[in-house]
């Protein structure tokens, strides 16, 4: 008998007899992809190269009744199943070794209603996706700061952004959400309809169903904003860290201000005498009245001898993509992040002893800002943990050479080892790495992760759902 091999949700070996595998491919609309077909390394792949996994099946869903079958055929089957939004998850949860990718990058549609300022977007969509639709009307979404970021595992994880300190995480802007839960039913959720699930869907991650479409309330924003990037040479760092700590302390909700260290790129806007060499960089975005924006960054524009500077009136929408090219897809990743309490000078200094130590020149410190809305909201308003926290760390190490993964993971942890004192003791899920689970599960989620694993027990009793940061108690796994 021809089969299929394939694994369990438990990784135990599964031979799925071709017949079925045929059924399945009847019952979709999109095409069913297996080893060697066309296309099939493509979706198997994500944006982090160290991740190498071989689904048995890829269901590329052209909508929701593919989702379905989809669904169906897992829970029948007992394959592993997971679900690819846009592939930028660092712990590559879009893939299970022998598994059904429920992949659902080709549904991207984006309908807009300016008078009640919605949009409804399918879930295969990326955040450039959103923006350029709803940048049409002068309304916007609150979304990440990399625009080929899948809305989905963003939008589900929390989500922050620019826009954040003004309007919340994104998934407090989210008025409805759609999913195909483990039983196979399309459910809407929202305030009024299935709250416990909605309260779990905004934070708990892939636990609770396969999203297909989101409902987000849009914001009055743009088309122009003020932002954009100065940087200085790391010899400076002292000082910009100060004028940073002092502006990111004092700014208003509108303004969102981060600060990088790392080697600078051959970067056109970037004087070519610093390709190479280290540097400081802030990054600026005003979402307030653009005259008032210019004024309130002025400081910051004039401040000691710039080694570039592309901070200026622009598009919302470049905005948004201005961090693009630093995160190309295909390169190896590996990330290492905390919540912080505050922006304070003792943190900074270390930012920059960290970044000193850098071993490849993709690598990076960021400190992005929260704070603001964010912390508006009880800490139980939706899954979402961290309300308290004012800013995030990510130690991000980037870089080619697959020989060299020791040398820069180690820097990552060694750095984040010394940096966590500074921590609030949360962390953000989606910058969760593979490894990190249990206390990291519970730093994540904090108070929140029991009331997650109920909601859980109720819409996904057997964990279905499982490729993800798991909220199932203990049972189920
Ligand atoms: C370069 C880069 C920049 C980033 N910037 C930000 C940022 O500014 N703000 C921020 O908050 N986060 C940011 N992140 C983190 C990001 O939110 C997570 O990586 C997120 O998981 C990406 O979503 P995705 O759809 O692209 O992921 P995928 O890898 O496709 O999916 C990840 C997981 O999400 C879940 N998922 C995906 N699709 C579905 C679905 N349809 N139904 C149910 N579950 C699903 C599943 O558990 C899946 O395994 C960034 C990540 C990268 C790599």
């Amino acid at each position: 008998m021809a089969t299929v091999a394939a694994r369990t949700r438990e990784g135990a070996p599964l031979a799925i007899e071709r017949v079925r595998v045929d059924e399945l491919r009847a019952a979709l609309r999109g095409p069913l992809l297996l080893a060697g077909d066309a296309g099939y390394d493509e979706a198997r792949s994500v944006w982090n190269a160290m991740i190498d996994r071989r689904p048995a099946l890829v269901a590329r869903c052209l909508g929701v009744a593919d989702v379905m079958a989809g669904v169906r055929f897992a829970r029948e089957s007992g394959v592993a199943l997971s679900m690819k939004g846009g592939g930028h998850n660092i712990s590559g949860l879009a893939v299970a070794e022998g598994g059904l990718m429920l992949d659902l990058s080709l549904m991207r549609g984006v309908w807009v209603e300016p008078r009640s300022r919605v949009a409804r977007a399918q879930a295969g969509c990326l955040l450039g996706d959103v923006d350029r639709e709803t940048q049409l009307h002068g309304l916007a979404a609150v979304l990440g700061f990399v625009s080929a970021t899948g809305i989905a595992g963003l939008t589900l994880g929390g989500g922050f952004g620019y826009t954040s300190r003004r309007f919340g995480w994104t998934s407090d802007n989210v008025r409805s959400m759609d999913v195909v839960t483990a039983d196979g039913r399309f459910v809407h959720a929202s305030e009024e309809e299935n709250a416990d699930l909605f309260w779990g869907l905004r934070g708990g991650g892939g636990n609770f169903g396969v999203l297909t479409g989101v409902e987000y309330v849009l914001h009055p924003l743009g088309p122009e904003i003020y932002g954009g990037a100065v940087a200085w040479r790391a010899e400076e760092a002292p000082q910009v860290l100060e004028v940073f700590r002092k502006a990111a302390t004092e700014a208003p909700p509108e303004l969102a201000l981060v600060a990088v260290m790392r080697i600078a790129p051959p970067a056109p806007w970037l004087d070519p005498n610093v390709h190479g060499k280290p540097i400081v960089m802030l990054l600026a975005c005003d979402t307030g009245d653009v005259t008032k924006a210019e004024q309130r960054l002025a400081p910051v524009k004039a401040f000691g001898k710039p080694v570039g500077d592309i901070l200026q009136r622009r598009p919302y929408v470049t905005q948004q993509s201005l961090l693009d090219a630093t995160q190309p897809r295909g390169r190896r990743y590996y990330w290492k992040s905390e919540y912080l309490p505050a922006i304070d000078g003792e943190m900074l200094a270390k930012v920059a002893e960290h970044a000193a130590r850098i071993t490849s020149p993709q690598s990076a410190v960021v400190v992005f800002p929260l704070g603001g809305a964010v912390r508006s909201r009880p800490s139980d308003h939706s899954a979402v943990g961290n309300r308290d926290a004012e800013a995030v760390l990510n130690i991000t190490a980037s870089w080619e050479d697959k020989a060299q993964d020791s040398v820069h993971v180690e820097w990552a942890r060694s750095a984040w080892r010394d940096m966590r004192r500074f921590s609030t003791g949360g962390t953000y899920v989606n910058f969760l790495t593979e490894e990190e689970a249990g206390e990291r599960l519970a730093a994540a989620y904090g108070k929140n992760l029991a009331r997650l694993a109920e909601v859980k027990g109720r819409w996904d009793p057997t964990n279905l759902f499982r490729m993800n940061k798991n909220v199932a108690p203990a049972v189920a796994r």
